[in-house]
């Protein structure tokens, strides 16, 4: 499989997160046209043929007949959005996840450095108080993230804990708020909890698209599976797409 992040010709020694984050939005364009083109096969698969020859519906005058094109009840081109319909949010799905749990169970192909970056600089959408109130309505990601992690004082703190990272992550979401976070259980660089560490220091990285500290082992995971969890993510943003547009 292509390294993804080698379709663009990219320096050796150049692996910085900027470099890595841009060619990742170079290739974000044609990655969608490939995911698009794939779908559409999909479901042309299930195309009617000539179906207007013997269509019994008075004063049909649809011309351009798409995918997304509005059809009366028993038109069958309306039964093939349907079958398209059920098709995606079937077999499809299925399909979907079985791909993302390949990209999951190549992870453990790759180990823990323990730099502990993750440890030191920990983001969320949320604040501490949200997280919590999620944590207490049974969120489990939450409730692990409250265990462990604290906020950090000021985002200079957060800042200083890993300046890439932070600059990365800053430019990444723009204009919306996020909140930076640190473990106090880190004591000379190591977890002083391991063996009873949370789930979510367990299983970090837990999203193959995630932005990840440049000191991170598992950036050679996703390095090697960029291509197909960005293929993958294409494919779930076009189908929700036919879906809202085919209901
Ligand atoms: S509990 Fe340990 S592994 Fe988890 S964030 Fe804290 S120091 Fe890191
Ligand atoms: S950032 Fe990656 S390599 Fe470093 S401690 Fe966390 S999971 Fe391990």
């Amino acid at each position: 499989m292509d390294n993804f992040f080698e379709t663009k010709k990219i320096n050796n020694e150049d692996t910085s997160l900027h470099t890595q984050f841009n060619n990742l939005k170079d290739n974000y364009e044609a990655i969608f046209v490939e995911a698009a083109e794939s779908i559409r096969k999909e479901i042309n698969q299930f195309k009617p043929e000539y179906p207007c020859k013997d269509c019994k519906i008075k004063d049909c005058n649809i011309e351009k007949k798409d995918v997304f094109t509005m059809y009366p009840a028993n038109c069958e081109y309306r039964n093939w959005q349907l079958k398209i319909l059920t098709y995606l949010s079937g077999d499809y799905r299925q399909k979907l996840k079985l791909i993302y749990k390949k990209i999951m169970d190549k992870k453990s192909e790759y180990s823990c450095s323990k730099c502990a970056a993750c440890c030191k600089l920990a983001v969320s959408e949320y604040s501490y108080a949200q997280l919590k109130q999620r944590a207490m309505k049974g969120d489990k990601f939450s409730s692990d993230f409250v265990s462990v992690f604290v906020p950090y004082e000021s985002e200079e703190e957060a800042r200083k804990a890993n300046p890439e990272y932070f600059k990365l992550l800053n430019e990444l979401v723009e204009d919306e708020k996020i909140y930076y976070y640190y473990c106090p259980k880190l004591k000379d660089n190591l977890c002083s909890e391991y063996e009873k560490r949370p789930d979510i220091c367990k299983e970090f990285p837990h999203n193959p698209l995630k932005l990840l500290p440049s000191s991170c082992s598992y950036n050679a995971w996703k390095n090697e599976i960029a291509h197909e969890a960005m293929l993958l993510k294409a494919k779930v943003d076009i189908i929700d797409f036919y879906k809202e547009k085919l209901q």
